[in-house]
């Protein structure tokens, strides 16, 4: 079972977390202003139908949910069945809370 990252690690992806937060109220903010934001790249896999606000506004609740596990000392681990989360793919996801195999499982079932 891969290890979860360690407190030195957690800190660095708080941070990551927090500018992407950051970032998502200032696109958010934007929006609501009735300016044109560019959210493409920004975010991964929106539904289909879906407008900027609400893929804005998921995001958020994802990100703040990872700031929230980062505060109750959950974070870096899965969900679904505890396995550490390996730090590399946290770097490039820092949001992510579930493991390959949990959120495959996921996908399938939905
Ligand atoms: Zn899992």
């Amino acid at each position: 079972m891969p290890e979860p990252p360690t407190p030195v690690e957690i800190q660095r992806l708080k941070k990551q977390l927090l500018k992407k937060g950051a970032e998502i109220n200032s696109k958010l903010t934007a929006l609501l202003n009735g300016q044109q934001v560019n959210v493409e790249g920004l975010l991964g896999g929106g539904k289909p139908g879906q407008t900027p606000i609400e893929r804005l506004r998921r995001f958020m609740a994802i990100v703040d949910a990872s700031l929230r596990a980062i505060r109750a000392g959950t974070y870096g681990r899965c969900v679904g069945c505890g396995a550490g989360l390996p730090y590399v793919e946290l770097e490039q996801v820092p949001w992510i809370d579930t493991c390959p195999t949990c959120a495959a499982a996921a996908t399938t079932t939905t």
